[in-house]
């Protein structure tokens, strides 16, 4: 735990001053029995090959790690038939996002962001100075691009488009995406948030590799840490045209990716196939548990990620504490819903028993 702290003597920048804490999903204690489904993590621990490199790389922890990433850089960008030149590697997506934010705004600038939405995004935009302006969801947990594009302003820098939405699983489709980025004026940012990529199966999502060669204003980020399982360590990407990629690795910290994060990542990339095997796995879970949930009596959003959204409004905390008792973590946000990660089989069936419980008991 940490102590209560008194005001600094050092003033703190106001921004810094009111932010909003990140709330982490909960942790399993240390000797108790517990699935935890609250952190949107890939329930399979790391590839032989990878834990090999991670091993091999230890060796070499007392020099410094290639700054640039390079040869991680190179690979990212051939996997997806892009220039390196048009990547920018950071110490996990959240990481980027922030390097992407301080390159474009400031004091007085204003941000469009969905809500709810990722938590990590009022706090990004808060540390840059700017301000957040929210956008409620529409109906089903999606994005409002409508209301998006309508909310951009004088001050609007950039708009975060989060795609599947986290923490409740719509992707945007492809139409609604080109109606809104034609309306979107080209001096500001379009930041397409694709962490759970690999998990989308809805045939109407948008290609967002093609919507950056078409876009100039439009920056793609990607991870290592939900898909590819390196969530511990730290690895993330943003792709964007070279000259606004350039300008978003002058505003990254100097050897922020670790030499371990970076052989990791770069033998889960050589690893793709048998990684991305586990994805389908995942995504055939995450399938079953919709369904499950549907049929149980729920009205849950259309998940394209590796996670669902019980939509509990007042009673998201008192669910979260039901499935606590029951083994199973799971994250509330208070007021609005439950989000639970999709785990390991018996993890979900869990959750979907407590789901099932809450309903049963009159709740
Ligand atoms: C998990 C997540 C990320 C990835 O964070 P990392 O810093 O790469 O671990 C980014 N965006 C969203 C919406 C997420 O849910």
């Amino acid at each position: 735990m940490l102590s209560a702290v008194t005001d600094p003597r050092v003033p703190l920048r106001p921004a810094i001053a009111g932010l909003p804490a990140y709330v982490p999903g909960a942790r399993v204690q240390v000797g108790a029995a517990a699935f935890k489904l609250s952190s949107n993590e890939n329930p399979y621990p790391p590839l032989p090959s990878v834990v090999a490199a991670i091993v091999d790389g230890a060796s070499d922890v007392n020099r410094y790690p290639d700054m640039h990433a390079s040869e991680l850089t190179a690979a990212v960008a051939a996997s997806l038939g892009l220039e390196a030149s048009s990547v920018v590697v950071g110490c996990g997506s959240v990481a980027v996002l922030g390097h992407v934010l301080t390159a474009v705004c400031g004091e007085g600038d204003d941000v469009v962001i969905p809500w709810r939405s990722f938590e990590a995004y009022p706090i990004a935009v808060a540390l840059t100075g700017a301000a957040a302006t929210r956008v409620p969801l529409a109906v089903d947990g999606r994005l409002d691009l409508v209301a998006m594009a309508a909310a951009i302003g004088p001050r609007t820098r950039a708009v975060l488009v989060c795609t599947p939405n986290n923490p409740t699983g719509p992707a945007v489709r492809a139409a609604e995406l080109a109606t809104f980025l034609a309306a979107v004026p080209p001096h500001v940012l379009v930041v397409l948030d694709e962490a759970y990529v690999e998990f989308v199966r809805d045939p109407e999502a948008p290609d967002a590799l093609g919507l950056l060669a078409e876009f100039a204003n439009v920056v793609v980020l990607r991870t290592f840490s939900k898909a590819y399982g390196l969530a511990g360590l730290r690895v993330g990407y943003a792709l964007a045209e070279p000259g606004l990629a350039q300008g978003i690795r002058a505003a990254t910290t100097p050897f922020s990716v670790s030499h371990l994060a970076q052989v990791a990542a770069l033998a889960s990339l050589a690893a793709r196939g048998e990684l991305l095997d586990r994805v389908d796995a995942i995504v055939a879970e995450r399938v079953r548990m919709l369904a499950a949930l549907r049929a149980q009596g729920w009205t849950v959003p259309d998940s394209q990620a590796n996670f669902v959204w019980l939509p509990l409004g007042d009673h998201a905390d008192a669910f979260a504490a039901a499935a606590t008792r029951a083994g199973v973590l799971v994250r509330p946000f208070a007021g609005d819903g439950v989000r639970v990660s999709v785990g390991e089989p018996e993890a979900n069936d869990l959750a979907l028993e407590v789901a099932h419980d809450w309903l049963t008991s009159g709740r």
